[in-house]
């Protein structure tokens, strides 16, 4: 048995002190953290507990509309925040459709966006080649099951995706993630917070070592959006594929502006930006807005055994699109 030290940090200034600490990792609801330590994902020295830090689990309104959501505020209390629900209802639905809702009621939304793959070879009990696990051994996804894996940003380093619900709400919402650390801080695009491959399989965001998230942070409401989420159960299932839409609809019902994210295809939830672009001026329901989508997807480059995902993630952004927009299917 390997001893691991625990110290509960009482204000931030404490917890970015010790998360800075060589061999320290962050515990908050604890429910992807003590999964890393089982398998040996993780082996930190010590647990900085952030669980009592003052001022990180509020959800606060701001100036410009938007939304404050404090890194400790619990999953389901995300979701049952009534200015969440009639505002940004697609962040509402992506929580209630993430894991169970005990482990809601523990996990947090500021870790939410750290866990890492789900990757069965990444999640092997036994010794398996995994370069995120161990440098340079190699994938076995690659020549092995690759039938969960990306459509977009791999490299043969690694195939996998990024598997929370919540964060592609989040890219859909041109979400902010606000970040602390002993030297200052930053506010990123949530769409900027994960890393692909292509720049390395050492770390899955761009966060230093010491680098907590303090909170997430909305912009002005954005009442017309919907999460699908194509899984192969319907409760507590990782996504095959999920996507999340915005729109704003102008005269005549055509789309003024719409944001689409798909989620559980790369290592980060992957914006359809070029599609969000062609489909402006059209009806959602518009054979043009179904072309644009195919034109997005045919730019994919899917893992052999994961190409049927492409006809879901066509169907999952066509369907948040339409649900997001109010038209009837
Ligand atoms: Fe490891 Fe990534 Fe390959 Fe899975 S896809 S085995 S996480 S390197």
């Amino acid at each position: 048995m390997r001893p691991v030290a625990y110290a509960r940090a009482t204000s931030l200034d404490d917890a970015l002190t010790a998360a800075r600490e060589p061999g320290a990792a962050v515990i908050a609801g604890g429910t992807e953290l003590l999964n890393w330590l089982r398998l040996g994902v993780a082996a930190p020295d010590r647990l900085v507990d952030i669980t009592r830090v003052p001022g990180l689990d509020r959800i606060e309104p701001l100036t410009d509309g938007g939304l404050r959501i404090g890194a400790l505020v619990r999953l389901n209390d995300v979701a049952a925040d009534e200015r969440v629900e009639r505002n940004w209802p697609v962040l509402r639905e992506a929580i209630l459709k993430s894991a169970s809702a005990q482990l809601r009621n523990l996990a947090t939304i500021g870790a939410n966006l750290l866990q890492k793959t789900r990757c069965p070879y990444f999640r092997s009990e036994d010794p398996v080649r995994c370069n995120r696990r161990e440098a340079g051994s190699g994938c076995a996804a690659r020549q092995g099951h690759d039938d969960r894996h990306a459509l977009f940003g791999w490299t043969d380093d690694c195939i996998a995706t990024q598997p929370s619900d919540p964060v592609v709400a989040l890219a859909a919402l041109d979400a902010h993630v606000v970040t602390r650390s002993i030297g200052g801080g930053r506010r990123l695009a949530v769409t900027d917070l994960h890393v692909l491959p292509a720049d390395g399989v050492d770390r899955d965001t761009v966060l230093e070592h010491g680098e907590l998230i303090e909170a997430i942070e909305l912009g002005p409401p954005a009442p017309h959006s919907a999460y699908i989420k194509v899984r192969e159960r319907e409760s507590y299932e990782y996504a095959l594929v999920s996507a999340a839409a915005t729109v704003q609809l102008g005269d005549g019902r055509r789309i003024e502006s719409a944001r689409i994210a798909l989620g559980s295809v790369a290592l980060r939830p992957w914006r359809m930006t070029e599609a969000e672009r062609r489909i402006e001026g059209f009806a959602p329901d518009d054979p043009a807005v179904t072309r644009a989508l195919d034109i997005a997807l045919a730019q994919a480059h899917p893992v052999p055994g994961s190409a049927y995902k492409l006809a879901i993630a066509r169907g999952a952004a066509r369907r948040a699109l339409l649900t997001a927009a109010g038209v009837r299917q």
